[in-house]
């Protein structure tokens, strides 16, 4: 074991499994257990249409285990046309199709294959379906394609897969791993919340690679709320989170999705893939950085934020919660809904629970705070106005916003920034209080609005039509919904994420993107604090006294300053 607060683990796929030579093998550990240290190595048996031998698995099994490394199997349910399977199926990245006699034997056969070598075999994020195949829209009928994969996929998992394992080894422990779309599981029959009732274990993937340029578009935060996610999805379950090289074009960039990963205490750091690594200065890197990041998370506890509630079979607003850790607001996204927060996040997504108006007004009625967002407003419709948790409405217009106030300040004011456009919301006067307005000419829309409700208070919160222009939201703005979202402690700006833990310590990044410069960012804590103190530099920080223009709820803040420099993490806590 080469870390206190995870284990590292590599993958080798069929291909490279097929290929290696004792010669290679020991050459490739060396540098491997060199600069990363190799706990645990998942070793497949079988990727489009490529089944590994058994002696040459055994070998490469030998020899790691020898050095004291763990070995499990892997196996990707991707596979060309052959002969007994009906040809010529459109199935995107060759997934399976399973309706077709041949293939579902073919799985049953990969899985009972793997489970004969190993104790445990995790499934690569290929274990879905998108065949619109004759016999698939045949067999789904009436159906929607979400509710025909959802009973094909529980189907083939328990027989085609699960059942097949443990049939040959009834010890085996079989991990189903989650790719990077969360939000799009349900339409190729991912079923997390089914599937932890036939798997014993799951794993996530959090490559994130570069936002800008990839077809995925996903905020580096992924990397850290995803693993969260399925944490609370799976409690005590998810194996680990799972990160590649491709389109990292950076080493920061790709190191970034293993701090990330990390602090979000995954168990298991996945290196994906072996070739990869070999000769790659990125695996220096990471060797020295997560040796840091070990002694950083020691005796932190269990990882803390906003509990974001984004239910199973979801989509709307995708990634929004991922963006506002962006913004340093740390954020815990889970499908259970935390009825006993103070404080929760409502986004389009969570309109997909049926129950979700009723939740929310017991939410808030008991005196908890909800901040929604104009995307939970619009898609519930006018069911949030009869049941009397606000009046107000977003009306379907737009505006571009070049100018925004902060109510509670009477010098609020900042005019002639970059044009946003934001939905319209239209309120009540003094039946409800805007908090941020954005505004262009001489009129203005609320972007932060607050609605009392029973004990508790809705905020709806405008989100950009470019949830990107998130990013270039002035400051002061940002930290107005901070001291809203994150009231008791928050920390001022952008570019950089905070992780808090159970513990009450910090930890904070500043990503190296587009502002690669080092930046002031100030935290702020409603406690009595007397000083922040960098954890790890052992660097004292005095705090001071300050007040903010609040009409309401007006409270005394602690603050003080720390640099953030782009690319190095640091821990803090008050004192
Ligand atoms: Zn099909």
């Amino acid at each position: 074991m080469h870390y206190r607060n995870f284990d590292t683990a590599v993958y080798i796929p069929a291909l490279v499994a097929s290929l290696m030579t004792e010669e290679k093998l020991g050459s490739d550990y060396a540098f491997i257990e060199k600069y990363i240290g190799l706990d645990k190595v998942y070793l497949e048996t079988f990727r489009d249409g490529l089944e590994v031998n058994k002696e040459q698995i055994l070998m490469i099994k030998r020899f790691l285990e020898d050095k004291g490394v763990k070995v499990s199997g892997g196996i990707t349910t991707v596979t060309p046309d052959f002969d007994g399977a009906v040809p010529g199926k459109r199935r995107l990245f060759n997934t399976f199709c399973y309706t077709d006699p041949a293939m579902k034997d073919k799985a049953k056969q990969i899985s009972g294959y793997a489970a004969g070598l190993f104790d445990e075999v995790i499934l690569d994020d290929f274990y879905f379906t998108n065949c619109t195949c004759e016999s698939c829209i045949k067999q789904k009928g009436d159906r929607d394609w979400v509710s025909f994969r959802r009973d094909l996929m529980r189907d083939v998992s328990e027989n085609l897969i699960v059942g097949p394992a443990k049939a040959v080894n009834p010890g085996v422990r079989m991990i189903v791993k989650y790719p990077n779309w969360r939000e799009s599981y349900h339409f190729t029959g991912y079923l997390p919340d089914e599937q932890q009732k036939i798997f014993d274990a799951t794993y996530i993937g959090t490559e994130t690679r570069s936002p800008e340029y990839t077809d995925q578009h996903l905020p580096e935060y992924l990397s850290y709320s995803l693993v969260r996610y399925i944490e609370n999805a799976w409690p005590g379950r998810n194996g680990g989170g799972w990160f590649d090289t491709y389109q990292c074009w950076s080493a920061d960039r790709y190191l970034e999705q293993a701090y990330l990963t990390a602090f979000a205490k995954a168990r298991e750091l996945m290196f994906f893939q072996w070739d990869d690594l070999i000769g790659n200065y990125f695996a220096g890197g990471a060797g020295i950085q997560l040796k840091k990041i070990d002694g950083m998370l020691e005796g932190t506890g269990e990882p803390a934020g906003i509990p974001s509630y984004i239910p199973y079979a979801s989509s709307g607003e995708n990634h929004l919660e991922m963006r506002l850790g962006m913004l340093g607001i740390p954020v815990d996204p889970t499908p259970v809904f935390p009825s006993d927060g103070k404080l929760i996040l409502l986004t389009e997504s969570s309109v997909s629970d049926p129950e979700i108006i009723n939740r929310l007004e017991s939410f808030v009625k008991a005196g908890g705070d909800a901040v929604i967002t104009t995307g939970f407003m619009n898609k519930l419709g006018d069911s949030i106005n009869k049941i009397g948790l606000t009046e107000a409405q977003v009306t379907g217009r737009k505006l571009g916003v070049t100018r925004y106030q902060i109510t509670d300040d009477r010098a609020g004011y900042i005019d002639d920034v970059k044009p946003v456009v934001f939905p319209e919301i239209v309120h009540g006067n003094n039946a409800s209080w805007s908090l941020i307005n954005g505004g262009d000419g001489d009129y203005h829309t609320p972007i932060l609005l607050q609605s009392n409700y029973g004990k508790g208070r809705i905020f709806i919160l405008s989100i950009p039509d470019n949830p990107s222009d998130m990013y270039v939201i002035p400051d002061p703005v940002t930290d107005r919904l901070k001291r809203i979202i994150s009231p008791d402690c928050f920390a001022s700006g952008k570019g950089f994420s905070m992780f808090t833990y159970g513990d009450g310590s910090m930890i904070l990044y500043r990503y190296v993107k587009d502002d690669i410069r080092p930046a002031h960012v100030r935290l702020y804590t409603a406690d009595n604090a007397r000083a922040l103190v960098d954890a790890v530099t052992g660097e004292v920080f005095e705090a001071v006294p300050c007040f903010f223009p609040e009409k309401w709820d007006r409270k005394r803040y602690m603050m003080a300053d720390v640099v953030l420099v782009p690319g190095v993490f640091r821990k803090v806590k008050w004192e």
